[in-house]
């Protein structure tokens, strides 16, 4: 996943590749040196700021070669990966440790370390994989650089695509989109729907590797004894943590995009930048460092999904979303649990609502320009889902997003 140069998108397909009987073992212990090479090239690299092929080809080349039993070719694709992942490494300004590969892996420079033809894929070295289960959809797109790599014993190709830009269509409304700790509500003057979050059976994991890492550094349980596989539980304990947000992460994402898409909204989403910044001022809790992975991530994905659909992206400040009042811009008191309600028009509704209607204000003004008070229909007496309580959009003959089925969203209204 990769927004590239402007007019074309980069995609990374996957497929599975299945090895020729009695190559698979020796095509494995490849990637897996190729691994341990990979990670000495990545430091040598980055020490050396040796980022030009022919720096690293000096550095790196017969050691690869010699200490890692690398095949020429793989060793020049080798130093060619390390140069990549230095160079987004070094250009993230949040960057934690110098990354290195977990995965048994090999990356395949494009024309020059790989073929995909009849349905195989064929690699240096003279290795002939089959591609099973192929995503055909992007096939008339030339192919970039690839890499093939072991995850949980079985061996995935993954293909680089350029693919053209889809053109966003013009909005004829906005999708607000509120991200918080319990909840993202989406929605807009018309229309509101929520959507649960997964943080607290993330956090149900997080909690158990806590335990369990708790439990075996006291002195008291022979600890060494069975290090290694404490160890690796604990390590499973996070990844699935991690997984069930991802998971997550994508599906809600495209949700809100393929909504949004059905109706020819835009999606308005807030700038999440600093609360994610004074997140990291908190102590280190694994809520917390759940709640970042979670906001960080939809940011990616959400404007990935709208890129990849063609759905126009507005991000608003987030400024004042949950204490404005969106209809004469007051000041809002805190009114029960919950609610928030304006003095000076009495105009009441749930927070999240409050921060739908103000989002999309923000949004319809930068779509527009002149920021209009939004003059919303009263939200008190309304059902928050009324898509009947499930987050699921309505299938097949598009109801109209009005309020009993009435017009669709037209920005007179507003
Ligand atoms: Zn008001």
């Amino acid at each position: 996943m990769a927004l590239g140069d402007e007019g074309l998108l980069t995609l990374t397909i996957k497929m599975r590749a299945s090895p020729e009987p009695g190559s698979e073992q020796e095509l494995i212990n490849l990637m897996r040196r190729y691994r341990e090479a990979l990670n000495h090239a990545i430091r040598v690299v980055v020490e050396n700021k040796a980022l030009s092929l022919g720096k690293a080809h000096k550095l790196l080349y017969s050691v690869l070669k010699e200490r890692y039993n690398l095949p020429s070719k793989v060793a020049q694709d080798c130093y060619r990966e390390a140069i990549a992942i230095a160079k987004s490494w070094l250009n993230n300004s949040n960057r934690g440790r110098v990354p290195r590969a977990k995965t048994p892996r090999l990356w395949l420079t494009n024309k020059y370390s790989y073929r995909i033809r009849d349905g195989y894929v064929e690699i240096l070295e003279g290795y002939k994989l089959r591609i099973v289960g192929w995503d055909r959809r992007y096939d008339a797109y030339p192919s970039g650089d690839a890499r093939m790599i072991l995850k949980d014993g079985k061996l995935v190709l993954e293909v680089s695509k350029r693919v053209p830009k889809p053109v966003k269509y013009f909005a004829r409304g906005v999708l607000a989109v509120d991200i918080n700790e319990r909840q993202i509500a989406v929605g807009n003057s018309m229309v509101e729907l929520r959507l649960e979050t997964v943080a607290e059976r993330a956090l149900h994991y997080k909690c158990l590797a806590e335990r369990l890492q708790k439990k075996y550094s006291s002195p008291k349980y022979c600890a060494w004894l069975r290090r290694r596989g404490i160890r690796e539980r604990i390590r499973y304990f996070h990844r699935k943590a991690r997984n069930i947000v991802e998971d997550w992460v994508k599906k809600v994402s495209h949700k809100i995009v393929s909504l949004a898409k059905q109706y020819h909204y835009a999606v308005a989403r807030e700038d999440l930048t600093n609360l994610v910044e004074n997140l990291r001022k908190l102590p280190k809790e694994h809520r917390v460092s759940l709640l970042i992975l979670s906001y960080r991530k939809l940011e990616q994905w959400i404007d990935w999904q709208c890129e990849k659909n063609g759905v126009p992206l507005i991000v608003v400040d987030p400024k004042g979303t949950s204490s404005t009042c969106p209809r004469c811009n007051s000041k809002l008191v805190e009114n029960g649990y919950r609610r928030i309600k304006c003095v000076k028009c009495n105009f009441e509704a749930n927070r999240d609502t409050v921060a739908i209607l103000n989002i999309e204000r923000k949004a319809l003004s930068k779509m527009w320009g002149a920021l209009t008070p939004l003059n919303a229909p009263q939200m008190t007496d309304v059902n928050p889902n009324r898509w009947g309580g499930t987050d699921e959009p309505p299938k097949g003959n598009p109801r109209p997003l009005g309020r009993g089925g009435g017009q669709p969203l037209r920005i007179d209204d507003l």
